[in-house]
């Protein structure tokens, strides 16, 4: 029935892993973080509602081609590998791929991985770079910060991850360091499915106004200090 004044909003369901400080990550019962409230930015300036599906990373693109979701939002890479199953929304953020070891570790930058044992978050382009290093042997976890408790605990050599949830994961992890030297820098972006380019482009105008009133980096200042 269409009585009553109060019109329900559509929902816009975004898929994520809510692994991935300070992107996303759980506090309580919810999900939050700069992409759950870039997202909700997103679905007010679309007068939609937000809905938050928490999956395994591996699983999103799926989620998003197959409708179960209308976005992936993950601090999710743009790769052409990417492309080629779903679409990507302009840019939201920069990131590089750090590399964590032990603070006495004799690893120094990218060089020094061959042959070494190294973790990263299955599916991410952190397995990707890692896979391409010679003779290294990579350990894939399904989260993130179980790769970084292997290095502490000298299970493995190193992790390679995204620089922000990098610093997340070892501020309360002890005696680890983040290498300064870093791989070459990515951009994050939201995947919708191949061909929604309604929704697409009605996200990227959302984007573009986000940016300009200045919001967009109010959310990033909300979770990472300068
Ligand atoms: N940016 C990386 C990727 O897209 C990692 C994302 C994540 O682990 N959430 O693969």
């Amino acid at each position: 029935s269409d009585s009553g004044d109060s019109a329900k909003k559509e929902t816009l369901i975004m898929a994520t892993n809510a692994e991935f400080p300070p992107y996303e990550f759980h506090e309580g019962d919810e999900v939050v973080g700069i992409d759950a409230d870039i997202a909700a930015a997103v679905a007010e300036e679309l007068g939609m509602e937000l809905k938050i599906e928490d999956m395994a990373f591996d699983s999103i693109i799926t989620a998003v081609n197959s409708g179960k979701a209308d976005i992936g939002a993950a601090g999710m890479t743009v790769t052409e590998d990417r492309l080629e199953n779903v679409d990507f929304t302009d840019t939201y953020a920069t990131a590089t791929q750090v590399i964590i070891v032990k603070e006495d570790s004799a690893i120094t930058g990218p060089d020094d991985l061959a042959g070494k044992k190294i973790g990263v978050q299955l599916g991410t382009t952190g397995d990707l770079y890692a896979d391409d290093i010679e003779d290294a042997e990579v350990e894939r976890y399904n989260k993130g910060f179980e790769a970084v408790q292997a290095v502490q605990q000298g299970k493995i050599d190193a992790v390679v991850i995204d620089g922000e949830p990098a610093k997340e994961f070892v501020k309360d992890a002890e005696g680890l360091k983040i290498l300064d030297e870093a791989f070459t820098e990515e951009e994050y972006a939201i995947a919708v499915k191949k061909g929604n380019d309604e929704l697409k482009e009605n996200i990227n105008k959302a984007l573009a106004t986000l940016k300009d009133s200045g919001k967009l980096d109010e959310i990033v200042a909300k979770y990472i200090s300068a």
